[in-house]
């Protein structure tokens, strides 16, 4: 390892981008190179889902280019570059046939798409949207189209049924579960949302699943495993997100779910930390924004000589459909307890308490949304 070898890390979505603001906070001169697979534009991703709604250009999403942004962090950035290896052993990282020293190296590259292998010819007209050179090419390919069919039933699939109906297409969702968002809303909850995606002309195919998908003359024709069929100008694929492990497994760095990290952030090799949608932070594997956030400001702190501990709040999360508006603090996977829901329309107040009566998670939908703050003063934060 060179004396002068940089910080580098990898990524500039959310979690990369927000670490080296908070590092430039304390240390404006430590050599930082930043490495991305994409064109390194720095935007919210959370606005992705509600770029129909606003009518925006992915253009008009970015908030500054790669550029502007190596000049505001004082930083290298380098574009379009795929690490490919790391040897934690010799400090080196690969991108191809070219080595590349670091100091300290910080993994923030992300999940990556689930892609389901769907029979037919019609594969072109299936897309994910995980960031913003997807979206940018989701809009482009969408055209004059105006039919959407969305697979997943998930947070983010209602997302986008949302933002697509906002925005004036057709949209049909199709999904293996008999409720929307399994997993993370209780089954009242669910069906408020559900209910006001339908209301605003969402239509649902639910415990079904999409056997074929077949090029048309405009679009394609899913064929549905219930014997329905659905034609489409376009298809969105939001059946989950998975944590970018395998350059780390290779590595011989721990991985789970995530790439295995403690409260500092250290993986399993020394000077190799992990954090944003790739890490598993002492057993928690969370892909949004504000846990995100809690480990950028630690990692800062540790990386300039106070190591630090990452530390949650409670963090509830905003789903963005605003026909049914709606927050979830989900409870703790080894907590537990029992839901109890109330419901008056498409307004639901669910409690998920301990069996001491402590409340550990929460769902609020319609009018209750506005209890988030109050609720999640309640809740625990996260161990
Ligand atoms: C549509 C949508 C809506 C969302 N809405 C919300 C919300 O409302 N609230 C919320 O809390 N969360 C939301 N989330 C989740 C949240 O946006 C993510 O948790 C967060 O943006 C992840 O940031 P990240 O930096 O870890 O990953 P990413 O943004 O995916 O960044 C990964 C980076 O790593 C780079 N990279 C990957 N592999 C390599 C490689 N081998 N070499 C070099 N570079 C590489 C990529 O090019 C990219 O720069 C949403 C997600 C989506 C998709």
């Amino acid at each position: 390892m060179s004396a002068q070898a940089p910080i580098v890390v990898v990524g500039t979505g959310l979690a990369g981008y927000s670490l080296v603001k908070e590092l430039r906070k304390l240390d404006k001169d430590t050599p930082i190179l930043m490495i991305t697979a994409d064109d390194g534009h720095n935007y919210s991703k959370p606005m992705l889902s509600t770029g129909f709604t606003k009518d925006k250009s992915a253009d008009e999403l970015s908030m500054a280019d790669a550029g502007a942004m190596a000049e505001q962090l004082n930083v290298d950035i380098r574009t379009f570059t795929t690490v490919t290896a790391i040897k934690p052993d010799q400090h080196l990282l690969e991108i191809g046939d070219e080595q590349l020293s670091y100091s300290k190296l910080v993994l923030a590259w992300g999940a990556d798409v689930i892609r389901l292998s769907i029979p037919g010819d019609g594969q072109s007209h299936v897309h994910s949207i995980n960031d913003l050179m997807d979206y940018r090419a989701f809009r482009k390919a969408l055209g004059d189209g105006k039919r959407v069919a969305i697979m997943g039933a998930g947070l983010i699939g209602c997302e986008f049924a949302n933002d697509l109906r906002n925005g004036g297409y057709e949209v049909d969702v199709i999904a293996p579960s008999d409720a929307v968002m399994p997993g993370l809303l209780p089954p009242q909850a669910a069906t408020a949302v559900r209910d006001g995606l339908a209301a605003e002309g969402v239509r649902f195919h639910l415990e079904t699943v999409v056997e074929n998908i077949a090029q048309q003359e405009q679009g394609v024709r899913l064929s549905l495993a219930n014997g329905q069929q659905v034609e489409a100008d376009l298809v969105v694929s939001a059946v989950g997100l998975r944590p970018r492990t395998e350059l780390a497994k290779a590595a011989g760095l721990g991985c789970q779910r995530g790439i295995v990290v403690n409260r500092l952030l250290q993986t399993s090799a020394p000077d190799v930390y992990a954090m944003g949608d790739c890490a598993e932070v002492d057993g928690h594997v969370l892909l949004y924004v504000l846990p995100l956030m809690a480990c950028a400001r630690a990692l800062a702190k540790t990386l300039t000589g106070e190591p630090t501990p990452v530390s949650y709040g409670t963090m509830p999360v905003m789903v963005k459909t605003p026909c049914c508006p709606t927050a979830v603090c989900p409870p703790p996977a080894n907590v537990e307890g029992e839901w109890t829901e109330e419901r008056e329309g498409n307004n639901v107040r669910a409690l998920f308490k301990d069996a001491s009566g402590q409340l550990q998670g929460f769902a609020v939908t319609g009018d209750y949304a506005v209890e988030k703050q109050a609720l999640a003063k309640q809740v625990p934060p996260l161990h």
